[in-house]
Formats: C-alpha cells, sequence, structure tokens
C-alpha cells in the first residue's frame, strides 16, 4: 500500500510537470528552431555576413544587429510552413533571401512557436523596417483565414504582449506589415525608410490585413511597457 502510494506520489508529481501552466510564458516555450522539413534553420554567421551588406545597401551602416524597437506582423500566405524562411538564397535579385525572427503555426490544436533568428539579429521581413523591428509571421492562406483561428491570433497577442514588456515598445509601435507599406509610401524617408526608394514607393502589401490588427491591438492594448 505505502509501495503504491508514493508511485501514486511520483505519477502526481511527474504530471504537474509535464503540463505545462495555463498562463506560462510564451517566450519560454518558443522553439529555437534547428531544421524543418530537412531544411537547417539559417546558418547565423553567413546570415549576419548577408544582411549587414543589406542593411549597408538599405539603411547605410553595415550592422547585422539590431535593438528592436517595433513589432510587425505578417501571414505567410501558405497553408504550411514557410519554406522560402530557410531555403531561400535571394530576394529580388540580393542575399541572403527572406528570414522572420519568429514563425506562428497551428498544427491540430497546438500552437507552435518557432524563432528563427536571435532577436538583436535583423530580421528580412518587411521592406524598410528591418532595421529596428521583430517580425513575426503566421502561417496563414489570407487574411479570412487567419480571422477564423481566433485561437492563432490570441496566441500571437500574448507573443507580442511578452515582446512589448521585455523591449519597451508601446502598442502604437506594433504593426502590420501592410502598414509599413503604407507608411514608405506617405514618407519614403520618414520613421521608416529604405535608401532605395527612388520617387514615390507604391504599396504591394495586404498582409496580415487591417481586421487581424484590430483584433491583435484589442487584446495588447492594456499591456504596459515598462
Ligand atoms: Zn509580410
Amino acid at each position: 500500500m505505502r509501495k503504491y502510494l508514493i508511485s501514486l506520489l511520483i505519477l502526481v508529481v511527474a504530471g504537474s510537470f509535464a503540463e505545462p501552466a495555463r498562463d506560462s510564458s510564451c517566450l519560454d516555450s518558443v522553439i529555437a528552431l534547428k531544421s524543418y522539413g530537412g531544411a537547417p534553420n539559417r546558418d547565423l554567421d553567413a546570415w549576419k555576413r548577408d544582411i549587414a551588406e543589406y542593411s549597408r545597401r538599405h539603411y547605410g551602416p553595415a550592422e547585422w544587429k539590431i535593438t528592436p524597437t517595433a513589432i510587425v506582423l505578417h501571414y505567410t500566405a501558405s497553408a504550411d510552413f514557410p519554406m522560402n524562411l530557410l531555403v531561400s538564397e535571394s530576394f529580388l535579385g540580393e542575399a541572403p533571401g527572406l528570414a522572420s525572427h519568429f514563425v506562428v503555426q497551428q498544427k491540430g490544436k497546438k500552437i507552435l512557436m518557432y524563432q528563427l533568428l536571435p532577436l538583436d539579429v535583423m530580421s528580412r521581413a518587411t521592406f524598410g523596417a528591418n532595421f529596428c523591428s521583430i517580425s513575426i509571421e503566421i502561417v496563414a492562406v489570407n487574411e479570412e483565414d487567419l480571422l477564423s483561428r481566433p485561437v492563432v491570433l490570441d496566441a500571437v497577442s500574448r507573443l507580442v504582449s511578452e515582446l512589448m514588456v521585455k523591449y519597451s515598445i508601446p502598442a502604437e509601435r506594433v504593426f502590420g506589415h501592410e502598414e509599413i507599406d503604407e507608411m514608405l509610401a506617405a514618407d519614403p524617408r520618414g520613421m521608416f525608410f529604405d535608401n532605395t526608394i527612388q520617387g514615390k514607393f507604391v504599396p504591394r502589401k495586404i498582409d496580415p490585413g487591417k481586421r487581424a490588427m484590430e483584433y491583435v491591438r484589442g487584446r495588447i492594448a492594456l499591456v504596459k511597457p515598462i
């Protein structure tokens, strides 16, 4: 009987460790991506070298390091993990290809959050804002798809909230990709900029959509970055 009770106790304790607390931190449960679908994550040294060159051409300083002061949300326009974030060698004829800081993906009932790049390393996901922003890609075909799964947007909102606190980023500095394009169109040398823009900038992006941003903003409105 005593042996049985001890076994039971061990089971209960083990169970309580196996089940993460419901309010456990998103950042603690982020998966540092090693590889996906047989493709390895970016080689960090090569990425830093190439993105520093990208930075020189687009922003001025040849610098891979960033201090995040903004967060930009995207959807992938795909039903599954966007492999181009791992394997693309270039985009628009220019190295290093595309890569975001995070990819958030729903798999069945689970929400998986992958981290591809350290948060002080420049990503290439948001033309005009890579020099200062953390980029989060959400796996979704389009805005309708995204809005049909509020559980994903809730998880993204929690991740954004934690990043806001960690980096003292106010809600006004959380943007959708589409909004960055609109700001570049209004002023290509403003808060966000790119030195390669000649003449007028024509917005191209529609992700993650106005309603998706409205949803996230409703969730993060009360976050108080210190
Ligand atoms: Zn985007």
